[in-house]
């Protein structure tokens, strides 16, 4: 795995053995999710059910974070969270309650797995306020009018590593850094706050021995991934906007406070683009999961299923950028429709030909290992995604009833279908769509519908236009699309 503290790809040695301790930074709970976070839920997600798949027993902590997360992510200004409840009137819990259950509805409809755990940051103030104090005991951090401050300076001179992450110089950032209230108390304009002294209107507050103030927005994840993974964990993961300030300073703080790194791997997942911009949720580029999947937006020329967009994310590496557009969209539908028909057609085949080895089992063979070979590389998706299609071919070779190789051994086929059913469902956590999920429906579903187009074949016969026309439009109707070849008619969902 690529590994953003080294910048160079890693092989992967667990900590403890057959154990993986993995903490992605979660949402800010202040509005619904957009596309963007799906995005990065999506990305960790399918690295978890990966994980999973190879036998690792994994503990995945994804927070909540419903406290300190300032708006602009800086150090001064209004808690995003305490602002919605301001301007709709409510309080800051029922934004919070609000907007995570519309995350948790998202994550089960896109089917991202549930972490193992979710702890939420105002569920971990006493912790929070003990890690301060921790680290204003080792001399990095010190208090300003009630105000904690982390000391960058004195610990960038102690542990050089200050800045490796996000690749910042410290003191560049004296430029950076905004003319804001608070600065004047900083010993130094690259110092953050770790803990900050509320003022009368500020909505969430607890006591400390500082001031009656709330915790400082890096410091949340210092604490639960500490809490539930310990000092040192494997995989701390987030979008790589989060590189600067938050991680750089998660690291520091939990150097600061007991003297070792968080994270062996660090991994980032790319943004999300729309129109060649960042979709961000502050800057109103964005286009909401509901708009895409009804096609009421005017990005797009119409709804998407959540299958297919959770396709066309899988379509990028989680590492490079992705421009969402009405095009890759359809292509992105168009590769799922394939793939999923060629599974079920696959999974039908009963394979009655005797063992035997050819050079045809090598070659699908060969192909399996390089689907995995590319889930292996850094969790490869695109290029497994391009390893599954050209075993398609072969696959719908059955399927028309001209099998390209008459001799492949029964082994061969069941690998093949074991590994389009575990990669498609158990690690990217595709689902079929279309209707058969192993329940009959499908089945079903045919024999109604061949019914209909024996009834509508007697009406054309009849020369009965109209009953045939009703037939066809009432069926388009429920997006149901009926082709007339000259071998029959045939019919697929639109
Ligand atoms: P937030 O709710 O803003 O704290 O963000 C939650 C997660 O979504 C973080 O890991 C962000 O890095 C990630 N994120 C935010 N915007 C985007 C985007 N446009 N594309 C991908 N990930 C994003
Ligand atoms: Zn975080």
């Amino acid at each position: 795995m690529y590994n953003s503290l080294s910048r160079e790809k890693e092989l992967f040695v667990p900590i403890n053995g057959g154990h993986v301790g993995m903490y992605v930074c979660g949402p800010t709970v202040y509005s619904n999710v957009h596309l963007g976070n799906i995005r990065t839920f999506m990305s960790f997600d399918v690295i978890y059910r990966y994980l999973k798949y190879l036998g690792y027993k994994v503990r995945y902590i994804r927070n909540i974070t419903d406290v300190g997360h300032l708006v602009g992510d800086v150090d001064d200004g209004e808690d995003k969270i305490a602002k919605r409840a301001r301007l709709e009137n409510i309080e800051p819990m029922e934004v919070v309650q609000k907007y995570t259950n519309g995350f948790h509805k998202m994550m089960r409809i896109i089917n991202n797995l549930e972490p193992s755990i979710e702890p939420r940051a105002t569920g971990n103030i006493l912790e929070q306020i003990e890690m301060v104090e921790q680290i204003i005991k080792n001399g990095f951090a010190y208090e300003k009018n009630g105000s904690v401050y982390f000391n960058t300076k004195k610990f960038a001179s102690k542990y050089k590593s200050y800045g490796q992450l996000s690749g910042r110089v410290i003191d560049d950032l004296l430029v950076e850094t905004r003319e804001l209230k608070n600065q004047a108390e900083k010993k130094h304009p690259a110092d953050f706050a770790i803990w900050m002294k509320a003022d009368d209107r500020h909505l969430m507050k607890w006591k400390s021995k500082w001031s009656v103030g709330f915790p400082g927005w890096h410091l949340e994840c210092s604490v639960m991934s500490t809490k539930y993974l310990g000092k040192h964990f494997d995989i701390h993961g987030g979008g790589n906007d989060l590189k600067f300030p938050h991680h750089e300073n998660e690291v520091a703080q939990n150097i600061g406070a007991c003297g070792c790194a968080p994270a062996k791997y660090w991994l980032h997942s790319n943004m999300l683009l729309m129109n060649g911009r960042k979709m961000a949720k502050s800057d109103g580029n964005t286009i909401s999961a509901e708009e895409l999947f009804s096609g009421k937006s005017e990005h797009v020329s119409k709804g998407y299923s959540p299958m297919a967009v959770r396709f066309f994310m899988l379509m990028a590496h989680y590492r490079s950028t992705l421009d969402l557009s009405d095009q890759a969209l359809l292509a992105a539908e168009k590769g799922y429709k394939k793939l999923m028909d060629a599974n079920k057609y696959l999974q039908q085949i009963d394979h009655v030909i005797p063992d035997t080895t050819s050079e045809i089992d090598e070659q699908i063979n060969n192909g399996i290992s390089a689907v995995f070979d590319e889930l292996d590389d850094d969790f490869n998706t695109p290029k497994a995604l391009a390893r599954m299609f050209e075993l398609v071919p072969v696959i719908n070779s059955y399927k028309d009833d001209k099998p390209l190789f008459r001799d492949i051994a029964k082994e061969t086929v069941e690998r093949l279908k074991k590994c389009f059913s575990d990669v498609l469902f158990d690690i990217f956590g595709l689902e079929d769509e279309s209707g058969d999920s192993g329940s009959g429906m499908g089945d079903i579903l045919d024999g109604i519908m061949n019914l209909v187009l024996d009834l509508r074949q007697n009406a054309r016969s009849n020369k009965d236009w109209p009953t045939a026309d009703k037939i066809r439009d009432e069926l388009a109707a429920q997006k149901i699309i009926i082709k007339d070849g000259k071998d029959g008619s045939s019919w697929s969902f639109n």
